[in-house]
């Protein structure tokens, strides 16, 4: 019974999307042979139950201790009573009333935190081993269902790992395939996490990838290619229309080490065209992200009034300077950068030793300067079976404190994302999205990769209560 209101409800809302009326919907639901009229009968029968508003599910969970994502301290012994898919109130457990009827979820022996926001991902990469064909084979010999089907598994492996948001920077060459998986998440077709998505993302000619390829051979490159304001403008408005939340831009793309043995980053849109993208977007309400190593390229994405400014490994004084007074965001990516290094005395290796040096210092600078910060990782271009938390305990080395790092990807990432108080946090009127680990993450932020319990949306997607045994 249950799963048959289930799919009438579903069709009921693909129904409604379509502008299809529900009653001719719920014709075709009925079993075969009965007529049109009794049919409708049925189905307006069917529909009374579905168009009464239930009342909506209360949960209760019990937290040993309770990370809110906002607070500067935990608080031990509290209950949370989720109504529907917002949570409804917070409080200590000794004078919290418990209604009635409730499911209580019990971890009162974990550390509950709000779900996770990773703000950078590309779930259509699936950290391709450069030995094994990298970045180049997922355009050139895999069709878009194998991609996106991968891209599915990705989703879900980050609502697996508690990351309940995440901002998708890219599809690499998958052209608006982000849209549909936001769409099959936000349908219940498929398990996901809230998802941002960009789209295409915007760079220049020799400015990404697939190159090296004969010039009489046309390849597909991995962003929509733009040359001049123009021709800037109308992809920003092409991406936005067809669904991204975001528009994501290429800053720079080349990089390597010059005489002086300093990091040199090729610049790619000029001061003008990447005016007329944050314009555009802006007008829409919608921010750009901009990919920018640093130099030349940077300066042009920090005076064309980019909102986040995505790895950001080599930052000067004056560019700090310039964040904190506009108020940029920064979502630095450090320990995808320690993966698959070029090897030493090579042009390759030289500069992927030097991106990594220089990446921790730029974000210790940043931080001590009050640079707001943006938890990033771009899995995808490391493997999705590697734990995407595995950021924190870089972020930590580099001399953000294991508080801020855990709001970097919660109450911080959600302000980014124009989000305050709906995400990030575990407070009343939030989105239901909570998960739990086993241990003090304050104390060892590592126990951040082991998320036992996951709720998004007001709905247990994982909870193995074994883990807190052990
Ligand atoms: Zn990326």
């Amino acid at each position: 019974m249950k799963l048959w209101r289930f799919s009438l409800s579903l069709s009921f809302r693909g129904a409604e999307r379509r502008g299809i009326s529900a009653l001719s919907r719920e014709r075709s639901l009925a079993p075969l042979g009965m007529t049109g009229t009794v049919a409708a009968a049925i189905g307006l029968f069917l529909s009374v139950p579905l168009c009464a508003a239930e009342p909506a599910a209360v949960t209760v969970i019990r937290a040993g201790t309770l990370i809110d994502g906002k607070s500067s301290t935990p608080r031990r012994d509290q209950v949370i009573v989720v109504r529907g898919n917002r949570i409804e109130s917070v409080g200590d457990a000794a004078s919290a009333k418990i209604p009635e009827g409730a499911a209580v979820i019990d971890l009162s022996r974990a550390t509950v935190l709000p779900g996770m926001i990773d703000a950078h991902t590309h779930i259509f990469l699936q950290g391709e081993d450069p030995a094994e064909g990298g970045y180049d084979v997922q355009l050139l010999k895999y069709p878009l269902a194998f991609r996106a089907a991968r891209a599915a598994v990705s989703a879900h492996r980050a609502l697996e790992q508690g990351f309940t948001t995440i901002r998708d920077v890219e599809t690499e060459g998958a052209g608006y395939g982000d849209v549909g998986i936001k769409q099959a998440i936000d349908g219940g077709y498929i398990p996901g996490p809230r998802m941002f998505v960009v789209t295409r993302a915007i760079s220049t000619t020799g400015g990404y990838n697939l190159e090296g390829y004969a010039p009489e051979i046309e390849v597909p490159k991995g962003a929509q290619i733009v040359d001049g304001p123009v021709e800037a403008r109308k992809a920003a408005r092409e991406q936005l229309d067809h669904g991204a939340d975001w528009i994501k831009v290429y800053m720079t793309h080349r990089s390597w080490v010059d005489a002086k043995g300093d990091l040199v980053s090729q610049p790619t849109l000029t001061l003008d065209e990447i005016k007329a993208i944050v314009d555009e977007a802006h007008g829409w309400g919608k921010k750009v992200a901009c990919h920018a190593y640093g130099g030349i390229g940077l300066r042009r994405a920090l005076d064309g009034g980019c909102d986040s400014i995505e790895h950001g490994l080599d930052l000067d004084d004056a560019s700090i300077a310039q964040m904190v007074k506009q108020g940029t965001w920064l979502c630095p990516t450090m320990s995808v950068y320690y993966d698959h290094n070029a090897p030493e005395n090579t042009p390759a290796g030289q500069r992927d030793r030097k991106r990594v040096a220089l990446h921790g210092p730029s974000l210790r600078k940043a931080y001590k300067a009050g640079v707001k910060i943006a938890f990033g990782t771009d899995v995808g271009g490391f493997s999705w079976n590697d734990p995407i938390a595995r950021e924190f305990p870089r972020m930590v080395e580099f001399g953000v404190p294991p508080m801020a790092a855990i709001q970097s990807a919660t109450s911080k990432a959600a302000e980014m994302l124009g989000m305050s108080g709906q995400l990030g946090v575990v407070a009343p009127g939030a989105y239901a999205d909570v998960v739990a680990v086993t241990g003090d993450p304050l104390a060892d932020v590592k126990v951040l990769e082991k998320v036992f319990f996951v709720m998004k949306d007001g709905k247990v997607f994982r909870n193995e209560p074994e883990r807190v045994a052990r």
